[in-house]
């Protein structure tokens, strides 16, 4: 029996299994197990059942664009110039949050924390510090965090209520109590410091659904109650600012009357979770559907190199 990694409460069975014991990673890598889905009807969640060993999958395993410092994604063409991933994440940041001058910024489960170096080379007033559950990032950090504002696996202690501004990106989407990790955030944040997090947004990528490490897909409620319940209060939730993902900002402050989510807020994220199960449960019919139509065809030409390159050909 599992529990909801947001509110607590007990999970009902899962509303979408995949028909075989095959999946993907985030980073396209494929799994010989089976990905399953439940929605938490009390809070809005949705969640995937964790891989086997996750600490070791993310110390050892997970490495996301350790090929070189400057290594990113692509995000969009902007006005015919390639914009990316790095890029796009920092300029929305500074148009979100006000820093002051000289202001502490952790970056929180950050990788190779590009986004962090980035707004270190715009606001060269800031004191960066980082933070991860694996050590191969170390030599990345080296580059622009001073040794003793790195931390790994745990963060320092001495860091508590150190913080003007703590970042998340695409992060609490791998994370299997994301609860201990926002009361944790919560504890590194000055009392009127900024939490400033991105995660997808399943309901504008539907792909999201079955990547097998996002043991999370937020919704605007479970967001919420995430951050409520850990002391924090959203100040802005946007689901527009960055392609297919919810950029939140909250803050330490508790509210007056902590406000439990409002039920109306997810009274249809069932049914679009359900209609995301169904699709998925018939899309491998799908395509073979369309392949059986298309006997004869010679070359096959796959438009997409990530993930739904893999899911098509594995
Ligand atoms: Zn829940």
């Amino acid at each position: 029996m599992s529990h909801c990694h947001v509110c607590g409460q007990t999970l009902p069975p899962p509303l979408y299994r995949s028909p075989h014991a095959i999946s993907i990673t985030s980073l396209c890598e494929v799994l010989p197990q089976r990905v399953a889905v439940a929605f938490c009807a009390a809070c809005g969640h949705l969640q995937t059942d964790a891989l086997a060993d996750l600490d070791a999958y993310y110390d050892r395993d997970y490495k996301i664009l350790i090929g070189s410092a400057d290594e990113d994604q692509f995000y969009a063409m902007v006005e015919g110039r390639k914009v990316f991933r790095t890029e796009h994440q920092v300029n929305t940041l500074l148009a979100k949050v006000h820093l002051p001058d000289g202001a502490r910024v952790l970056d929180y489960g950050c990788a190779k924390s590009s986004s962090l170096r980035r707004l270190t080379e715009l606001r060269p007033d800031i004191e960066p510090h980082v933070f991860d559950v694996s050590d191969m990032y170390l030599p990345y950090w080296n580059r622009f965090v001073r040794p003793e504002n790195c931390s790994l696996y745990t963060p320092n202690p001495e860091w508590a209520n150190r913080f003007d501004l703590i970042t998340s990106f695409f992060a609490l989407e791998h994370v299997a109590d994301p609860r201990a990790l926002a009361k944790t955030v919560a504890g590194l944040l000055k009392p009127d410091g900024l939490f400033y997090c991105i995660v997808p947004n399943v309901y504008a990528n539907t792909a999201d659904f079955v990547v097998a490490d996002h043991v999370n897909h937020f919704s605007a409620a479970s967001l919420r109650r995430l951050m409520e319940d850990a002391g924090m209060q959203v100040v802005s939730l946007d689901a527009h600012a960055h392609n297919s993902a919810w950029v939140l900002v909250a803050t330490r402050k508790t509210p007056a009357t902590p406000k439990s989510p409002a039920p109306e807020e997810h009274a249809g994220l069932e049914q679009q979770a359900r209609d995301l199960a169904a699709y998925w449960s018939a899309f491998a019919d799908r395509v073979r559907a369309f392949e059986a139509t298309h006997p004869h065809a010679q070359a096959v030409a796959i438009y997409g190199s990530g993930f739904y390159h893999d899911y098509f050909y594995p």
